[in-house]
């Protein structure tokens, strides 16, 4: 793959896509034919048509156990021909065990390749190159690593890349492209790294021209923090000195190098904008000179688009970069667009890509490649890349917008089965019903009540977001007194959440989401929540409760029955992750 960073690159890329896919499919062939795992299918074989023939299309847990058997200290050639380093973990994936993927620092060097090339496109859609002009307030986060049996470090895609020596050697950092220095981003203490952050984006707040995040919730999440640590911040630029609290030695060193001493004037400015009852603005009221906000915000994320909104007086979010822990798909190459008509370009060079029409779930032969795809059709990507991976269903699904050249152009819709998120979780109605089961056998087994009907949401107007489970309960036998015991409801709260996935665990151990809520309702609630939804057309015969509310009439009726409101006394166990 050539790094080449020349927009001119990008036309032949995509100019060219059915070949370059061809050969990228050809190099990992030859690269991997004699794994354990090709091996059976192609004996050693590169050819496309074999390929197609005989490698199963599969589903992460087909490939886990030979993923399992590297982590466990196998070879790499159990299923890549390549060494295989370290491991992504991923986190906007569902269901059951937490994944894992090989990857190596060719990974690293693509996910590179990826940002500076969405860079240079989105720099030649404002009039003039921002990131030269200024800086960008990025906030970016690792989480602390863990390590397979092997002793191969285990983290999300972004944290390899911001821990390797390919962020570490950056050109652009002799231009402190970032607000914040590194030594922020790679505190492993997210509470202190957001503080800094912050401080760091504040100190400078004439420089900022871009806010950027992987994900708009990153930023919603980083508004939520300023609300609670505004005086606090004016008061450590006032005075020059970076609180306490903020123990991580590299990070608070770098942090004071940058507040360079007191500065009472920008402290004053700060808290006179931070004091304003409403933080309508706040963005562009503290950082006047930001052009755009720079985040994911397609797919779930689209949730946080009028927050960001409101806070940003509607700045221009661009939603650059689309790629997941198996692959890194693609780049927005009209970043102007609104989030809703936001599509991702895919680029040939990165990873084999084929497409399975959502229609046609069962019959694998209806698989197209790249460019066969048709315009407005729905498919779910099936991935072969340079480092295990044949064939993989992603669980992601995309609908095609258009082709930049020959290269076709996808939105992204949704993720599969997903119901609920507040953070990079993604929690199916399967695991709602799982969780729900595991609840109500806590509420069976210590009270006589029933539940007669349930649903929930996920509330992101808190800091962190959490998920809302509305509970409708009657005594099991009209003789009985209706009592609800605050001890048992905080044990239900806590099945729900410790029955959840490890992505959800992982974010209520980092505080990226909130304690569960169970609100109590009154009798007949469920009912009048039937009433509402009928009221808008729907049929009685079909009517099923939704398992989860979006729209926030059906919630104003849900709310104005609230009896009573229940939270889990501790955090899920993470021990298992
Ligand atoms: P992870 O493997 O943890 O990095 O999560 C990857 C998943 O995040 C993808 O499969 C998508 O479901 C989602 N994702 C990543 N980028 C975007 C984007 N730009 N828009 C919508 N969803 C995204």
């Amino acid at each position: 793959m050539s790094l080449s960073l020349d927009l001119k690159d990008l036309d032949v890329l995509t100019s060219n896509a059915k070949q370059i896919q061809d050969d990228v499919l050809k190099e990992i062939l030859t690269l991997n034919a004699n794994t354990e795992y090709l091996q059976r299918f192609l004996h050693g074989s590169s050819d496309k048509d074999l390929f197609k023939k005989n490698v199963p299309v599969v589903s992460y847990d087909d490939v886990r156990p030979y993923i399992e058997r590297v982590a466990n200290g196998e070879r790499s050639d159990v299923i890549s021909g390549g060494p295989i380093t370290r491991f992504v973990r991923s986190s906007g994936t569902t269901g059951g065990k937490q994944k894992i993927f090989p990857m190596n620092d060719k990974y690293i060097e693509m996910m590179g390749y990826l940002m500076a090339l969405s860079s240079l496109v989105t720099s030649k859609h404002f009039s003039d190159n921002v990131a030269e002009k200024g800086k960008k307030m990025g906030l970016h986060y690792i989480r602390t690593e863990s390590t397979t049996p092997s002793g191969l470090r285990v983290c999300t895609a972004l944290a390899s890349f911001f821990m390797s020596d390919y962020f570490k050697n950056r050109p652009s950092k002799c231009n402190s492209e970032y607000t914040s220095p590194d030594q922020v981003i790679l505190c492993p203490d997210i509470n202190q790294s957001v503080y800094c952050h912050l401080l760091c984006g504040l100190s400078q707040r004439d420089k900022v021209v871009v806010v950027n995040a992987t994900f708009a919730y990153v930023v919603v999440q980083a508004i939520n923090a300023l609300q609670i640590y505004w005086k606090e911040l004016c008061s450590n630029i006032r005075s020059g000195h970076v609180s306490e609290w903020i123990t991580d030695l590299e990070c608070r060193n770098s942090v004071s190098s940058i507040l360079r001493g007191p500065n009472p004037e920008l402290a004053d400015v700060i808290e006179q904008e931070c004091s304003h009852t409403s933080w309508e603005g706040i963005i562009t009221r503290l950082w006047p000179r930001a052009k755009y906000i720079q985040c994911a915000i397609t797919g779930q994320m689209t949730q946080y688009i009028p927050t960001l909104e409101f806070y940003s007086n509607k700045l221009p979010i661009v939603s650059s970069t689309y790629g997941s822990s198996e692959c890194l798909f693609g780049i927005n190459m009209d970043p102007l667009s609104k989030p809703q008509d936001v599509s991702y370009t895919f680029l040939p060079n990165i990873s084999y890509v084929e497409f399975l029409p959502v229609d046609h779930e069962g019959d694998m032969n209806s698989i197209v490649d790249l460019v066969d795809v048709k315009l407005g059709c729905y498919y779910e990507p099936v991935i072969t890349n340079y480092f295990g991976l044949h064939r993989c269903l992603i669980g992601d699904i995309l609908q095609v917008t258009g082709f930049y050249n020959d290269t076709p152009q996808f939105r992204f819709v949704r993720r599969k089965n997903m119901v609920l998120s507040v953070n990079v979780e993604t929690t199916t109605e399967e695991d709602i019903l799982k969780a729900m089961a595991r609840a109500t056998l806590v509420l069976d087994q210590s009270t006589n009540l029933m539940l007669t009907g349930f649903t929930c949401y996920a509330d992101i107007s808190t800091f962190p977001g959490h998920y809302v489970f509305y509970w409708e309960l009657k005594p099991k036998d009209v003789n009985y007194v209706f009592e609800l015991d605050e001890n048992v409801l905080a044990e239900c709260c806590y099945a729900l959440e410790e029955s959840f996935d490890a992505p959800y665990k992982l974010g209520s151990k980092d505080g990226l989401i909130g304690a569960l809520e169970i609100r109590v309702v009154q009798q007949g609630t469920f009912d009048s929540l039937m009433e509402y939804f009928i009221s808008q057309g729907g049929s009685i015969t079909q009517y099923k409760t939704p398992l989860c509310i979006k729209s926030s009439e059906a919630l104003a009726v849900l709310e104005n029955k609230v009896l009573a409101q229940f939270y889990s006394k501790k955090k899920p166990c993470s021990c298992d992750l």
